[in-house]
């Protein structure tokens, strides 16, 4: 399928570059340690002689993707609690498994926002080690949230040290769970400060966690390096969210106009509006709570986003996959997002430039536009990509070329 190394002269491609700038014809990408080291006309400059040469043959060439909400335990589970129910080893080889699934779909980049003990981890670091097959990860630990909180299924007489979620009552409890991480090696601290849909205890409008929570999560977060996701689908949730600075509101369903303003106004918060959770919800889940929740939820959430988006909000992509829809159809993201309005362009550009700083945040220079995938036959195309068959130039639109991403210094 592609020149396996990670060195190689993309020529002859249709190059869309992710800057937001419209594709470029029969350029040159030389890749160098699977870093890019060279970008150019065809014309006038000869593929240096020391590199596999690929022709694409005019195809579309793009970075790779990058999804800022996937969870890579999850696999079209029922309910919170069965997916505390299996055992953390089975987990981890079904994370294995979807993160090589996500990979093989042009997704070079993910970030986990949530997972069962080391889980997302020790993936990450088995990728990076070539153990197994899959993008670059970036890691959170299990979802911190209070007592009934957020991602917390366990009934009241029962403990579960080993859950989706990691119960924290009180300032002192939120800095130690946020120590316990960093220890662990996560790149990013998950929250839940709100109910989710699926949450047994909590409703998306409840707030389940203090403005001094919270500010000691991030405060705590950003002495280790941390970003922080936070699930916030209430009004007061979201307002809470952009006054603590957290990097990414995950979902934003309910978001006053003063919340907008502020959050456009954020330099390093951006809002990941995770359409997919919506979706598969309504399609495919049997929660009853949550399927009614989110019949009320759906036109209010896609409200915020339209508000969001018209005040200049930062947007990035992210899918809340195997919720539901299954691992590898993250780009159904770009095609909701589509739908609410958005232009191909700046879809893409939610799941490249945008979701690269999003991730990255401040904490490291992502070289992200090191990542590419082109289309061209041999394997099979995303299901949702021929959405963008405009972008892709008409061609045949699978990926031949994915080089092992790196990061920058
Ligand atoms: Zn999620």
């Amino acid at each position: 399928m592609m020149p396996n190394g990670r060195s190689l002269a993309v020529i002859n491609a249709l190059l869309w570059d992710g800057t937001g700038r419209d594709p470029e014809a029969r350029r040159l990408i030389e890749v160098r340690e699977g870093r890019i080291a060279r970008i150019g006309p065809l014309e006038g400059s000869a593929p240096p002689r020391d590199l596999p040469v690929l022709d694409a043959d005019g195809r579309f060439v793009m970075p790779g993707l990058l999804d800022c909400h996937v969870h890579l335990i999850y696999c079209r589970f029922g309910s919170l609690s069965e997916i505390d129910q299996w055992p953390l080893e089975y987990h981890t080889l079904r994370a294995a498994e979807n993160a090589a699934t996500i990979l093989s779909y042009g997704y070079t980049t993910v970030r986990d926002v949530g997972t069962r003990g080391a889980i997302a981890s020790a993936v990450r670091d088995a990728i990076d080690h070539g153990l197994v097959t899959g993008p670059r990860v970036l890691a959170s630990g299990p979802i911190i949230c209070s007592e009934g909180g957020h991602a917390d299924s366990t009934p009241p007489w029962m403990r579960n040290e080993v859950s989706l979620a990691v119960t924290v009552n009180g300032v002192d409890e939120v800095r130690k769970a946020v120590r316990t991480q960093a220890k662990q090696g996560v790149d990013n601290i998950k929250v839940g400060i709100t109910g989710a849909e699926a949450s047994p205890y909590v409703t998306t409008e409840q707030t389940a966690f203090s403005p001094e929570e919270l500010n000691a999560l991030v405060d705590e977060a950003r002495r280790f390096g941390k970003t922080v996701a936070c699930h916030a689908q209430s009004y007061l949730g979201a307002r809470m969210a952009v006054a603590a600075g957290v990097t990414t509101i995950e979902h934003g369903t309910r978001m006053d106009d003063e919340t907008i303003a502020r959050l456009a106004a954020a330099e390093d918060t951006y809002l990941v509006p995770t359409l997919c959770t919506i979706y598969s919800f309504l399609d495919l889940s049997k929660n009853k709570k949550a399927v009614d929740e989110m019949r009320i939820n759906e036109p209010i959430w896609l409200d915020s986003l339209r508000r969001a988006r018209a005040a200049g909000v930062k947007i990035a992509a992210g899918s809340d996959l195997g919720n539901r829809y299954l691992q590898g159809e993250q780009a159904i993201e770009l095609e909701l997002l589509v739908k609410q309005g958005f232009t191909p362009q700046e879809a893409l550009l939610a799941a490249t430039r945008t979701a690269a700083r999003a991730m990255t945040s401040a904490i490291r220079a992502a070289s992200w536009s090191t990542m590419i995938f082109a289309s061209s036959p041999g394997v099979t195309p995303p299901r949702s990509f021929p959405t963008f068959r405009s972008w892709m130039s008409g061609r045949s639109n699978e990926i031949v070329a994915v080089p092992r991403p790196t990061w920058g210094a």
